[in-house]
């Protein structure tokens, strides 16, 4: 499909290319699919810097998109200044993590997905009809993208969130002065993200409660910086300059992801609390999962079923996992601070661990002697779920059990079933762990036993 050709039917048609958007179309051209992606050109959005998490560059390997990121030569992120519910220190980061302005960074995924054949049209999408079994996708120049699924990818939906009792507005400024890494702190009503992206000034983002914060006018300007001077994250000498911006940062799960011939991504799926500094991180991996669920929908419609409600169990998983996370961090400022922003974000759910903990699991810690007699903890269920296996989605065997965070199937790239399904009696750990070297080296099996018996899916035997 060429730009001249947008009359002829794609495969895939993309709406926003921002991570989510260039990553999917990338895979997608990668397993052989005819994409094409509508972009806005610029995002609108209120800051231009962010961390990206270490782990995104691992998983833009399966593009390729990682080579031009690491030549781009954006600034490495060692440490952090964290002053949340303590005061301030000095936090490393995970070696590898970035502090990439973000239009750079986009265009370069972007440019990636040309490279592997996706058509890129810098437009952007006024209306979407769904005309019987094929969508048209009308774009401003008045120009039809007529394509076989539709990804959204087109990031956060923007209203804002205001009902939440967690609703979360980030108001950005710039401001004269450059700073020695990225800061985080809490203060009463808020928290503060500051950072600077090599250049001599730095972007500064509250997080604060927009139901206080939108009827004010002109007047949140003022409060902006009343708020930033307060926190002390810049010396006294520091100017704002330019005016403020602003946007909606509560996390949220979409009510639908995905439907017969749709599916949406990134933020337009699942949007996290800027706290976790891994949207990106998090949009790259929702992105090359909803490749294979859209691949398996288009190459093997008998499985579409299954491939969908894949990418829903995903997304559903990850935003339960977010949101407890999210509430610990609050919960541990409000704990400290026990004011109305802090303590409305901070309601504990019970973790999903605790359930293991209660049952008198992970007792015990340290590492048996291999004459010691283990058997599969009576707790282990052998189940059928989704997996993403090569580049389908598919049933594949795998193990409930209370020690495990859902079903498992793999753990490090090994099925886990056919490791304990012969499992049924007793043995000692030396014979499970000789009987899996059969099929992986001796020091992984060791180290998988080990991990299993921390887990209590295996357990050891007082004989
Ligand atoms: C204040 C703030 C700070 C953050 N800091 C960090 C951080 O430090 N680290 C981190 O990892 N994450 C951070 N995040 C989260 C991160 O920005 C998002 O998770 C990430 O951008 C999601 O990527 P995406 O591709 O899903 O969406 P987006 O990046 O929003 O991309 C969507 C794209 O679609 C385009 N678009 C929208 N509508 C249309 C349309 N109709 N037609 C065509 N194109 C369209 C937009 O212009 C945009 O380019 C932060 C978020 C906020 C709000």
């Amino acid at each position: 499909v060429s730009i001249d050709d947008q009359s002829a039917l794609a495969d895939v048609a993309v709406i926003g290319a921002g991570p989510a958007g260039a990553t999917v179309a990338a895979r997608l051209a990668q397993l052989g699919h005819r994409v094409v992606a509508v972009g806005r050109g610029r995002a609108r959005r209120s800051h231009r810097c962010e961390t990206l998490a270490a782990a995104t560059l691992d998983l833009l390997t399966m593009t390729e998109a990682d080579r031009s990121v690491r030549r781009a030569g954006f600034p490495a992120v060692e440490a952090m200044t964290v002053a949340w519910e303590t005061s301030p220190a000095i936090r490393p980061m995970p070696p590898g993590s970035l502090l990439v302005d973000r239009d750079r960074f986009d265009g370069l995924l972007v440019d990636r997905a040309v490279e592997l054949g996706v058509t890129v049209i810098r437009a952007t999408a006024v209306r979407r009809l769904h005309n019987g079994s094929n969508w048209q996708i009308e774009l401003n120049d008045g120009a039809t993208v007529r394509a076989r699924f539709v990804v959204d990818a087109s990031g956060r939906p923007s209203s804002l969130r205001q009902s939440r009792p967690d609703a979360l507005l980030g108001v950005t400024g710039r401001w004269n002065v450059a700073l020695d890494r990225p800061t985080v702190v809490a203060v009463d009503d808020g928290w503060i993200w500051a950072s600077s992206d090599g250049s001599q000034s730095c972007e500064v983002t509250v997080f604060v409660d927009p139901r206080a914060w939108r009827t004010l006018g002109p007047d949140a300007v003022t409060r902006y910086v009343h708020l930033v001077d307060r926190a002390g994250v810049l010396p006294p000498a520091a100017r704002m300059a330019g005016g403020v911006t602003s946007g909606d940062a509560t996390s949220a799960l979409a009510s639908e992801v995905c439907g017969s011939d749709w599916l949406a991504v990134g933020d337009a799926a699942l949007a996290l609390d800027p706290l976790s500094s891994s949207g990106v991180q998090r949009a790259v991996q929702t992105a090359l999962t909803a490749a294979v669920v859209i691949h398996t929908v288009l190459s093997c419609p008998a499985d579409a079923a299954l491939a969908l409600d894949h990418h829903r169990q995903v997304l559903a998983r990850s935003a339960e996992h977010h949101s407890a996370w999210t509430r610990e961090s609050y919960a541990a400022v409000s704990a400290v601070r026990p004011t109305a922003f802090w303590t409305a974000r901070a309601t504990p759910e019970p973790r999903a661990g605790s359930a293991a903990a209660a049952l008198g699991l992970h007792t015990s810690r340290s590492v048996p002697p291999p004459d010691a007699v283990v058997r599969r903890s009576p707790l282990v269920r052998f189940v059928e779920v989704s997996q993403v296996v090569g580049d389908t989605v598919r049933l594949a065997p795998a193990v409930v059990h209370p020690g495990f965070d859902g079903a498992v199937a793999y753990v490090a790239g090994t099925a886990v079933v056919p490791l304990l399904a012969p499992l049924d009696g007793m043995a000692t750990i030396g014979d499970v762990v000789g009987a899996w070297t059969d099929t992986m080296p001796a020091a992984a099996a060791v180290e998988l036993a080990h991990w299993l018996l921390r887990r209590g899916v295996i357990e050891e035997v007082a004989v």
